[in-house]
């Protein structure tokens, strides 16, 4: 009979009994069962629209909560019945995208989890969360940093210019939630200090103490991004940043924390190699690993350290191409070649466009890196409309060394087949070994 009871309790119970959900457990999550299926950079107001109706459908409640500037609807998701209340709001810049996919993710995660997964019930038993995915639609519509009213609405946290970064504030003061989650997406050339690694995720948690004084709910926010740093150490090692907490007054996550709903702020920058999805993943670990140490307890057990001595983001420490040794011919100046690198830099579009390139430095660039390299030692570059310049486009034509070039003639690229060909951040003609 004690046996009998023994596995019935064992069936029923041991399968609700809670333990800390690693980072490669959310992980596993993550892959089997995400939602988003498009590339968050193509990813449009009425692609959200689809996604937010599917979250209805499950049951979670999405409501229209204001307007762009150009009348276009900004939602708050809400989930969750507990006392402690987290607000988290995504894509205030246009062209930061990732986190709002992650979202979507990982309020249908939740949803779908709640009967099933012991330390998903918990949450949704602890926390109210409501979340703001895209606040700047007409800024996700252009792909633009901006609103449409020319404003970066995370500089008018004072101002109160923009009715997006109106609402924001209206939505906090209205609700005084105990911790905000700010989600942007940073430049994929920032480096983890003066390293070529790229920065793929940073972190800062504000304090927006004008003076810089400490206080517990800043120190918790401070543990809780220690913990996202050692989930993401699985993932990511040595590719994790932080940023300085330089109180800003006219910054949103200076201002919320300062009123009362401290603020950790996640950027997303990129890891070279893998693509846009792998970055909504470590979006979907960070965020649940934040929220489950708010309900499991390990926050207060977390060590604030492990973010303090995280280092802090830099910048021009990496190119996105260099080509190394070239023999560079200058039309503009005259045909006799002269030795150096060149950088290349791709801009920031939408992932379904080809983004344009531009020429970023030129001369002895042995102190920086590019993510990818070429060495061009026994060639001659020519920049596709014979002067080469910084700020020009990124397309360069290559001639082998040992090659008579009639530098003089007029139609120079048709007259002059050449050996190789760099443009649109790729090669169509590649360089032979
Ligand atoms: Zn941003």
């Amino acid at each position: 009979m004690k046996t009998a009871f023994f596995i019935l309790f064992s069936l029923l119970i041991l399968p609700m009994i809670t333990h800390a959900q690693t980072a490669e457990e959310f992980a596993e999550s993550w892959d089997k069962q995400h939602v988003s299926n498009i590339l968050p950079s193509n990813v449009r107001h009425r692609d959200l629209q689809k996604y937010l109706e599917n979250l209805k459908k499950l049951g979670i409640k999405v409501d229209e909560v204001g307007r762009s500037f150009a009348n276009r609807e900004i939602y708050q998701i809400e989930w969750g019945k507990g006392k402690t209340k987290v607000f988290m709001w995504s894509q205030m810049h246009g062209d930061e995208p990732t986190a709002t996919s992650g979202l979507i993710d990982m309020f249908t995660f939740l949803q779908t989890n709640r009967d099933k997964l012991a330390w998903v019930k918990k949450l949704e038993e602890t926390l109210t969360i409501r979340a703001v995915p895209m606040l700047n639609p007409d800024g996700a519509e252009l792909y633009q940093r901006r609103n449409l009213q020319g404003i970066d609405i995370n500089r008018d946290a004072r101002n109160l210019a923009t009715p997006e970064g109106r609402l924001l504030k209206k939505l906090r003061d209205e609700w005084q939630p105990e911790i905000g989650f700010n989600l942007h997406n940073q430049n994929p050339l920032t480096t983890v200090g003066n390293t070529p690694k790229q920065a793929t995720i940073s972190l800062l948690a504000v304090s927006g103490n004008p003076k810089g004084e400490s206080y517990p709910a800043f120190e918790r926010n401070k543990r809780i991004c220690s913990l996202m740093i050692q989930a993401l150490n699985k993932f990511i090692p040595e590719h994790i940043g932080r940023y300085e907490d330089d109180y800003m007054p006219t910054a949103f996550g200076d201002r919320i924390s300062e009123w009362g709903t401290p603020v950790i702020l996640i950027e997303t920058g990129a890891l070279h190699g893998k693509d846009e999805m792998f970055l909504i993943k470590l979006n979907f670990i960070a965020n649940l690993t934040a929220l489950q140490s708010l309900v499991d307890g390990s926050e207060a057990r977390a060590d604030a350290k492990i973010y303090e001595n995280t280092p802090f983001n830099d910048s021009g420490n990496i190119y996105n191409f260099i080509f190394r040794k070239a023999n560079i011919v200058n039309f503009a100046e005259n045909e006799k070649p002269y030795s150096g690198d060149v950088a290349v830099n791709v801009e920031r579009r939408r992932a379904e466009i080809s983004a344009p390139t531009f020429v970023q430095d030129i001369g002895d660039l042995s102190a920086v890196k590019g993510l990818e390299e070429f060495d061009v030692s026994d060639y001659f570059l020519v920049h596709k409309k014979g002067n080469l310049k910084t700020g020009a486009s990124g397309e360069f034509i290559f001639y082998k060394k040992t090659r008579k070039i009639d530098w003089k003639a007029k139609d120079f690229e048709r007259m002059n087949e050449p050996d190789a060909i760099f443009a649109n951040g790729k090669w169509i003609k590649s360089l032979s070994k």
